[in-house]
């Protein structure tokens, strides 16, 4: 079994982190916010007090935070990733960021000798509590291998998708797909209601054809229930359509329906909806 760092521990890294430590592996972890170690702690894991700390002691460490400020400042804010990070040392970013991220962090672990492998993950809170996610790597496809068994502990599928930069870009085109799937998924149960159609009867005929998914099916009920724990908090979804929408404009691209929904998660963004599920997006629809 292998040691390993992790440092993040929100929704996604919390129970990624403790897939690691359930297939056997010794683990050290970091948060921001320090209370959130305690639940991994309890399970056997060591804390450290800061990402250099880890990784002075990690051969490989992974990273699950919000956005590309949160990557950028765990890698070189004081205490930071490359404080520590030379050879025999690997990083792995699981966390959402846009490509100019991933492509500014690489070069700076790799010229001092680290290796660096961007896998951010497509699933939720269930996913990653099942080890059921997807991983999108790109990079040091050698170092991909050489973790693997900690990739199988997290996730079901792996895809090796090439140079540093594709990993981010497939998980901005998936999550801007996602976007426009809820936005017009509550558009339909909005304008559902107000045409006098149950929301158990719409589910029921989605589900019976071809636009039948998982997305709708456990996102629905919860929604016609105005349940919105968030799994997938909606101030990420909206960075994600903001990331892709700029992947858009940088390849000279229209994308009218990511615009929309882009908007829509704006509404629900200043309604206070952000720390809500994405599928709150509903509210700002319903208006
Ligand atoms: P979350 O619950 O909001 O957790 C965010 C984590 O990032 C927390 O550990 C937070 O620390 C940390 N963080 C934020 N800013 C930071 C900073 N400046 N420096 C250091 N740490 C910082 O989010 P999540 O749902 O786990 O998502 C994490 C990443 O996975 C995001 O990129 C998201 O887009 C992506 N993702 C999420 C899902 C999902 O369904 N939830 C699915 C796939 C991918 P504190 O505890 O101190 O706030």
């Amino acid at each position: 079994m292998a040691k390993y760092g992790f440092l993040g521990l929100g929704i996604m890294g919390c129970p990624m982190a403790a897939n690691l430590l359930k297939a056997g592996h010794e683990l050290v972890v970091w948060n921001r916010t320090p209370d959130k170690c305690a639940p991994l702690v309890a399970q056997g894991a060591a804390r450290a007090g800061t990402p250099a700390e880890v990784v002075a002691v990690c051969p490989v460490t992974f990273a699950m935070v919000s956005d590309p400020e949160a990557s950028l400042e765990l890698l070189f804010g004081t205490g930071g990733v490359l404080e520590s990070i030379g050879e025999g040392k690997a990083y792995v970013d699981c966390s959402t960021v846009d490509p100019h991220t991933s492509i500014e962090v690489s070069p700076s672990i790799t010229e001092q000798g680290g290796r660096f492998l961007e896998a951010p993950v497509s699933g939720s809170r269930k996913p990653a509590e099942d080890g059921t996610l997807l991983f999108l790597c790109a990079g040091d496809q050698s170092l991909l291998e050489e973790i693997r068994p900690a990739l199988d502990a997290m996730g079901k599928t792996i895809h090796f998708l090439g140079e540093v930069g594709q990993g981010a870009r497939m998980k901005l085109v998936i999550n801007m797909i996602m976007g426009g799937m809820i936005t017009a998924f509550a558009e339909g149960l909005v304008l559902a209601d107000k045409a006098g159609i149950a929301a158990d009867d719409l589910f029921a005929v989605l589900d019976g054809g071809v636009l039948a998914n998982p997305l709708f099916r456990v996102k629905g009920p919860r929604m016609a229930a105005g349940d919105f724990a968030p799994a997938f908090p909606l101030k990420h979804e909206k960075k994600d359509l903001r990331l892709a929408l700029q992947l858009g404009e940088e390849l000279t691209l229209s994308l009218p329906t990511a615009t929309a929904a882009n908007a829509a998660f704006l509404r629900a963004m200043n309604a206070g909806c952000g720390d809500e599920d994405f599928s709150a997006v509903l509210k700002a629809i319903r208006g």
